[in-house]
């Protein structure tokens, strides 16, 4: 992420980010003149999956990888057929039964289509569960999962050592996007490097249905690894993977290639598109892949992203904001200048300044329904040299914070009339340079449903944990301006682990265990998205916690 985590932000780098990680200065920048349309949408158009995403999947869904039935309908052999769901990182236990599916039609189309296919697993090597009263819950997929991660987590715990050994920043990760498109290949898959050389994307299964892209970063941070004591501590002086993209890399990777199985076997019902993406601290990467059309087609996207704060083996849900939007606006003001003695000779333009730095906060939050939290604040300001003289110009330089989707849209223009209205006030000259940071990424209720049907299958009973809106960015809000999605947490916490674990410190790590759980709940979420194409009206929110 690109901005702290923690809704304090304390001790965060990207706060006093380095001037080449100012998206103002790059040549990509999201600057937005106040006289150019400043609601600035992605460049792919909201049209991409209007409609796309209701569309039902296809043939071809095999028995037992339907949602979970509800608790009371659950055979206790249904709840024995998912008992061993630990696979070798041991941090699951039986899973007693998930959610109702809300969609009781579709749960019955989904038992239908699980009846007519017969034999589908031959090709797995595991054992098919017949007789549809009997397959709930999806009692297929725990132990395929667990199969394949029998064969794949040591594999998958290496791969993300080796990133983590080797961090890239942002459009540099080379080796990271060969590694990569080298294990896919050998997968026989075709990934396609993005334009700029780092990041690719994938596809894998038949395009004719739903498409459904799982998505992870693959950048570090600047920072210094200072982990001690691990085999597996970063090689490159001054750069970590302090955010955790390496773990997300190899679990979007570990999901690809279980699902490359399922669709070698034809029972993958739809499309899976795997984003590779670069740059996500920078930020911008997102903008990059979809200008390449990395989304093209998708009907929905998922995307996890490792939480310190919560245990190994738990997932951190929440419908709705899940993280904020910050900007940065710079405000020059010019006026006539002249002698502190005749002010109404000319214009007085520190006094001017003082107004707008004041006025703009306040009169801002009132502007906008005040749960969206919309902030302005000042981190410079500047004018003048001497007490005598009233000088021609000033500076003031602050970010803009907002955890609604709506205001965060609203913000520019209603930024730029404000000041103009200050400054005629006081007749002097006003501009406004407004950089877009990221939006907040705005979780759609049904795909959260999603990501918990999904875990009902592949963890534990309380796997599901609510969780807070972050203060901090995350470029993925970028895709979910034009197709629904959903991130969520991932708990990556050894239970009762002495200390503090953060993202974008030195010392942070996770337990490798949440690499084969995310694994599994990136596939079962893909798989769950396939079955269902879209449930409207059957998600129930999940608020999450209070803000810390
Ligand atoms: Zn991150
Ligand atoms: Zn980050």
């Amino acid at each position: 992420m690109p901005e702290p985590e923690q809704p304090d932000g304390t001790g965060n780098p990207a706060d006093t980010e380095p001037a080449s990680t100012d998206p103002a200065s790059r040549p990509e920048n999201r600057t937005v003149s106040t006289n150019e349309n400043i609601t600035r949408r992605a460049p792919l158009g909201s049209a991409i999956a209007q409609g796309a995403h209701m569309t039902h999947p296809g043939p071809g869904v095999m028995p037992g990888l339907e949602p979970p039935a509800a608790p009371g309908h659950e055979s206790p052999e249904g709840r024995e057929d998912r008992g061993a769901v630990s696979g070798t990182a041991g941090v699951n236990g039986p899973v007693p039964g998930g959610p109702a599916p809300h969609d009781a039609e579709g749960a019955a189309r989904r038992r239908d289509a699980s009846a007519a296919a017969t034999g589908a697993s031959a090709a797995t090597g595991v054992p098919v569960v017949s007789g549809v009263p009997g397959v709930l819950g999806g009692a297929a997929l725990q132990p395929q999962l667990d199969a394949f991660l029998a064969g794949h987590e040591a594999e998958l715990i290496a791969f993300r050592r080796d990133l983590h050994m080797h961090p890239e920043l942002g459009y540099a990760e080379h080796r990271t996007t060969r590694r990569l498109a080298e294990r896919l290949r050998a997968a026989g898959l075709e990934p396609v490097i993005l334009p700029k050389g780092t990041g690719l994307f994938c596809d894998i299964g038949p395009a004719d249905g739903t498409t459904v892209a799982l998505r992870a970063d693959i950048d570090a941070l600047p920072l210094q690894d200072e982990k001690e004591g691990v085999s597996y501590r970063s090689t490159v002086p001054g750069v970590a993977h302090a955010c955790g993209h390496d773990v997300h890399t190899t679990m979007v990777l570990g999901a690809g290639l279980f699902l490359a199985q399922q669709a070698e076997a034809g029972l993958l019902p739809g499309r899976v598109r795997l984003l590779f993406q670069p740059a996500e601290e920078t930020p911008g990467g997102a903008l990059d892949v979809m200008a390449a059309g990395g989304i093209a087609g998708v009907d929905r996207a998922f995307a996890l992203h490792c939480d310190p704060r919560i245990e190994v083996g738990q997932l951190g849900l929440r419908t709705g904001p899940i993280t904020a939007a910050c900007d940065k606006v710079y405000v020059k003001v010019t006026g006539p200048g002249g002698h502190t003695a005749r002010p109404h000779l000319t214009a007085d333009l520190v006094y001017a300044l003082a107004k707008i730095v004041t006025e703009l906060p306040s009169a801002l939050s009132r502007r906008v329904d005040p749960r969206s939290s919309l902030s302005l604040v000042w981190g410079r300001v500047s004018a003048g040299s001497v007490a005598n003289a009233i000088p021609d110009d000033g500076i003031a330089e602050g970010t803009v914070r907002c955890l609604d989707d709506e205001a965060w849209h609203r913000a520019p223009e209603m930024m730029k009339a404000l000041l103009q209205s200050v400054a005629a006030a006081y007749d002097v000259e006003a501009s406004l340079e407004y950089v877009r940071g990221v939006p907040p990424t705005v979780n759609e209720a049904a795909s959260v449903q999603m990501f918990r049907d999904a875990a009902a299958q592949v963890m534990d009973e309380d796997g599901v944990v609510p969780t807070p809106q972050s203060l901090g960015g995350e470029d993925f809000g970028w895709y979910l301006e034009s197709i629904p999605g959903a991130l969520a947490r991932l708990g990556v916490r050894t239970p009762g682990a002495p200390g503090e674990y953060d993202l974008h410190r030195g010392d942070f790590d996770v337990d490798e265990r949440c690499i084969a759980v995310g694994t599994k709940v990136l596939s079962a979420t893909a798989l769950t998205a396939l079955w269902d194409g879209g449930r409207p009206g059957a998600a129930e929110s999940i608020e999450g916690a209070a803000l810390a």
